[in-house]
């Protein structure tokens, strides 16, 4: 089977120079399958506890299909060295070596006599863990920044290089001041010669997601709405507030707040929800959660092949979930009947659902009262810190439409009024999941769907109104 494959692809190759670019794509399996993956994930390359290979190949060994790896604000093209002296009750280079034999662990000295370990680039570990149509390690880089207190992170997923960071007076500067640059990254790239000729000759798709906004509180849904650069943020992060308190709201209420700024006032798409791991602890798995350890919150991604291209490119224009566990077979938006259907995979597990299908009319009002001022308690030396807090917004944004209880499968036929709907499936007969105290369903969240009549209405009509300005 593998030397077919080898063979299909030398052939594919001298295809490839012979014809266009557009004729190459029939050589592929034209169908669309979901590949499960991590977009969010640490290594010895920053704060995380394992060797870049070793964090990859926990994902290759549990089942998923891709890996996206966003050390803070280092994307690593040469190999570099690290005293990992300090881990020695995990044992990383003993596991590293039982995973890819003693050969692979190199070590040296420095001018102090200290053991350093070998840390491959990200291109290196690529070539090491990436299996043709089963595994593929994407790299990618935590844009790690700040405004005052307040933590401005956002992952950038397929990168060439370390992209960097600058830090502005407040959280919006900040956040939009670094997602322009990891577009201007996007922008800059020029394929090497031997890619022009295979089948995405001319661009390399950047995704760029929002992480943890509720994580100190951090970001705001105006701040998700107007970091307009961003395609994506973060819904769930393992133990970051993801269910507001009682003076912030959820991350899912956000969500819904910055869809229908995005489309009534910044007339442009909804910014995608992606549930990922943050993953920096590899070894310690505790009964209590607590640690940032693998296998969490994950993407389902919708595509005809496992490469950087296709993933990147399908997490950019919507077309995956988030999940904590629950597993779709079908996510289908007809737009010529308005229909959106969603179906439970057969093989999930779980025993019974509830499906809800939650939007927000066009004619909603964006009228907002600012919420009542709150001050969390500050880690350095007792002072209290005003904390950022989205507004308050009419109860129709994000409204459940229709529960549908009982059964593996829902379709629901948007009104002609709707702005979008979205779905969410919850495996009822799980408990959830605890993490740092609060607990989490076991479920899936599509993204809007049948928002584009509306943004071309919406856009249509501002025209006018500029026209009739002037
Ligand atoms: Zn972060
Ligand atoms: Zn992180």
């Amino acid at each position: 089977m593998k030397r077919l494959i080898v063979l299909t692809l030398l052939l594919a190759g001298v295809a490839a120079q012979m014809s266009p670019p557009a004729m190459a794509l029939g050589r592929y399996d034209r169908t669309q399958k979901w590949y499960c993956g991590n977009t969010h994930m640490h290594s010895f390359w920053s704060d995380g506890n394992h060797f870049p290979e070793m964090a990859a190949s926990w994902y290759k060994n549990n089942g998923y299909q891709f890996v996206v790896l966003t050390d803070h604000n280092n994307r690593p093209t040469e190999e570099g060295w690290k005293d990992i002296s300090r881990y020695k009750a995990e044992d990383p280079a003993g596991t590293l070596a039982n995973e890819f034999g003693h050969d692979h662990v190199k070590t040296k000295q420095d001018a102090k006599g200290k053991t350093l370990h070998r840390l491959l680039s990200y291109d290196a570990v690529s070539k090491l863990v990436n299996a043709h149509g089963e595994f593929l390690f994407i790299p990618g880089e935590e844009l790690t920044s700040k405004a005052g207190r307040n933590p401005v992170h956002m992952s950038a997923i397929n990168t060439g290089k370390t992209i960097g960071v600058v830090q502005k007076g407040t959280v919006l500067e900040t956040a939009k001041a670094n997602a322009a640059r990891a577009r201007a990254h996007e922008k800059s790239y020029t394929p090497p010669n031997t890619l022009r000729q295979m089948d995405h000759p001319d661009t390399r798709p950047l995704f760029l997601q929002l992480n943890h906004p509720n994580w100190r509180w951090d970001m705001t849904a105006e701040v998700l709405a107007a970091t307009t650069d961003a395609d994506g943020f973060e819904l769930i992060n393992p133990g970051c507030h993801n269910l507001g308190d009682a003076h912030s709201p959820s991350t899912e209420r956000m969500w819904d707040i910055a869809t229908t700024l995005r489309l009534k006032e910044f007339l442009t798409k909804p910014i995608w929800a992606v549930a990922s791991d943050d993953t920096h602890n590899y070894h310690d798995f505790e009964k209590n959660a607590t640690k940032a350890n693998p296998g969490r919150g994950f993407v389902m991604v919708r595509t005809t092949v496992l490469s950087t291209y296709h993933i990147s490119q399908a997490l950019k224009v919507g077309n995956f979930y988030a999940s904590t566990g629950v597993v779709l077979k079908t996510v289908e938006f007809d737009p010529k009947t308005r229909e959106l259907t969603v179906e439970v995979d057969p093989a999930d597990g779980g025993k019974s659902y509830t499906i809800e299908f939650i939007g927000t009319s066009k004619t909603v009002s964006m009228d907002s009262t600012p919420a009542p001022a709150h001050r969390d308690k500050s880690k350095g030396k007792g002072k209290s810190v005003p904390r950022k807090i989205t507004r308050i917004y009419s109860k129709e944004i994000g409204k459940v439409l229709q529960t549908v209880k009982g059964k593996t499968a829902a379709t629901f036929k948007l009104p002609a009024d709707l702005l979008y709907v979205r779905c969410k499936v919850t495996d009822t007969s799980h408990k959830g999941y605890t993490w740092r105290g609060e607990t989490i369903p076991r479920a899936a969240w599509t993204q809007p769907v049948g928002w584009e009549p509306a943004l071309a209405e919406l856009k249509a009509a501002a025209k006018t109104k500029a026209k009739a300005k002037k």
